[in-house]
């Protein structure tokens, strides 16, 4: 009997069912290890995620987070224990699929595991072929690592910025301001990595910031404003906006931030959403976007080697900037109360297969 996590798509619920056994034909069988769980899981329980899509039939195992470890690697070259990190989006028929970039696909015929026409890996092992395998490192797995999946847009994230500066005449990002709206996992994960390349980094949100993403801040340098206690667009403020960073799924930021960004600034839109926004998008803001030369950037998932530079990001710096702490909690696959709400102090939860 294989267990795993099941959704049927546009009904709200999930649930902890024998899903059957598959065939490998020679692909990699993987035991996972971790699966982590984020909005879009919750969003696809709460039968509100209108992409979402089975595989076949009318049930879809869920889960597009996961850290496992090679049982039987087939006919590929991993090695037995290997870790592993599976992608999530898998190609369609365009020229961008066809080289590997299906995170920029232009005809919209790709599959996600676990959201869209493929099932994901919330279960007791799934296989796979080699080639949506991302190695992490063999033996005992550092749960961190689980940290992949998220921080992969991260990366992408970084190559779309070092794609656009020279447009504004920087000539590098040291000791440019980056403000980061969202302090969720996508946002701490974002802060650490412009941290690390030289960004002074100003993390926002509408509350306190937790412990835990309190003691990241120190260890990247970073500074924080509650923007419930004050006008963070006064200008007034020690880091520099040259960069804005929605990771908040609250793209009405960006109304704002046009205002107060400095000329030839960057702005990122990551958190999808777009509720809002209508009532005050108006004309000074495009005029604004124009005279100011500002660059605007969507951004959407990672191609393999965004996948491979967060493996190593994590392995190189996990440790010195306490990335572990981000995983808040770790439940059994049988407490569905994960899958349906934010938990007390979450940052990061995962279950445990
Ligand atoms: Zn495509």
């Amino acid at each position: 009997m294989m267990k795993g996590i099941i959704v049927r798509p546009g009904l709200a619920g999930a649930s902890l069912d024998d899903i059957g056994e598959e065939s490998g034909n020679g692909r990699v069988l993987v035991k996972t290890l971790y699966t982590g769980v984020c909005g879009t899981d919750r969003e696809i329980v709460a039968g509100k995620l209108s992409i979402t899509r089975a595989e076949r039939g009318d049930r879809l195992v869920l889960g597009h987070e996961a850290l496992g470890s090679v049982m039987d690697p087939g006919s590929s070259s991993f090695s037995k224990g290997d870790l592993v990190v599976p992608m999530v989006r898998r190609p369609g028929g365009c020229a961008n699929c066809a080289a590997g970039r299906q995170d920029y696909c232009m005809d919209g015929n790709f599959t996600e595991a676990g959201i869209r026409g493929k099932d994901g890996f919330m279960r007791e092992s799934f296989y796979e072929e080699e080639r949506f395998l991302v190695k992490a490192g063999s033996g005992s797995a550092g749960i961190e690592k689980i940290l992949a999946e998220p921080m992969k847009n991260v990366m992408k994230i970084r190559e779309s910025i070092f794609g656009v500066i020279g447009r504004g005449l920087w000539d590098s990002v040291k000791d440019k301001g980056a403000w980061i709206f969202g302090t969720g996992t996508e946002g701490l994960l974002i802060g650490s990595v412009l941290s690390s390349v030289g960004m002074r980094v100003m993390l926002v949100n509408r509350h306190g910031l937790p412990e835990i993403a309190q003691e990241l801040a120190r260890h990247i340098g970073a500074e924080f404003f509650n923007s419930a206690s004050g006008d963070w667009a006064s200008g007034e403020n020690a880091v520099p906006m040259d960069m804005i960073v929605d990771a908040a799924g609250a793209p009405s930021i960006l109304l704002d931030a046009v205002r107060n960004i400095r000329h030839t600034g960057v702005i990122v839109l990551f958190g999808t959403g777009g509720a809002g926004i209508e009532e005050k998008l108006n004309g000074g803001t495009i005029l604004n976007m124009v005279d100011k030369n500002l660059t605007v950037i969507g951004c959407e998932d990672g191609a393999r080697e965004h996948y491979e530079q967060a493996v190593d990001f994590i392995s190189e710096n996990g440790e010195k900037y306490g990335l572990g702490k981000l995983i808040t909690g770790i439940f059994p696959p049988e407490d569905a109360s994960v899958l349906s709400a934010k938990q007390v102090g979450e940052i990061k939860s995962v279950i445990k297969w």
